[in-house]
């Protein structure tokens, strides 16, 4: 069976940073593959390209630029927020206020977001908003490990049961 939109495709990889030599960002192995119903916005749409026509068994290996992936590196969204942003019942979080920390975060729309302090000034601290990804070239290299039809109520509900 052939990887299609559809299509519960189950894959180990391992990604790197740029190509084969890069630093590695993320390994999936066989024992907690990704398993996924392709062609509903589940994966990246470059990713899902390359896997189509795929079969059980099969090898890849394939770069996707920042652009196929998520995106080039945003210089506006570095941005400062003050502190006040972080007072909880009248008390600043301080603990939370540290570089490389991950705060999820919301916008005046009430979206969720997360932003990663890269300073913490006096009054204020530096959030990076960018995808951790961005402006990365990703390099996969991989095996599908599993190709089945979907069931009715997977598709349904758009997840794999
Ligand atoms: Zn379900």
């Amino acid at each position: 069976m052939k990887v299609e939109e559809k299509k519960v495709v189950s894959i180990t990889y391992e990604l790197k940073q740029d190509g084969n030599d890069g630093e590695v960002l993320e390994t999936v192995t066989m024992e907690n593959p990704l398993t996924v119903i392709l062609g509903i916005g589940n994966l990246l749409p470059a990713f899902e390209d390359k896997l189509l026509g795929l079969s059980e068994g099969d090898n890849f290996n394939f770069t996707l630029s920042a652009e196929e992936a998520y995106g080039g590196y945003n210089d506006n969204a570095v941005i400062s927020v003050p502190k006040e942003t972080f007072v909880v019942d009248g008390k600043l979080q301080e603990e939370m206020l540290y570089e490389g920390n991950a705060v999820p975060m919301m916008d005046e729309q009430g979206n969720k977001l997360t932003g990663v302090i890269t300073s913490v000034k006096d009054d204020h601290v530096v959030m990076d908003f960018n995808h951790p990804l961005a402006g990365i070239d990703l390099f996969f290299k991989g095996e599908v490990v599993g190709v089945r039809d979907a069931t009715p109520s997977e598709l349904e509900h758009g997840h794999v049961h």
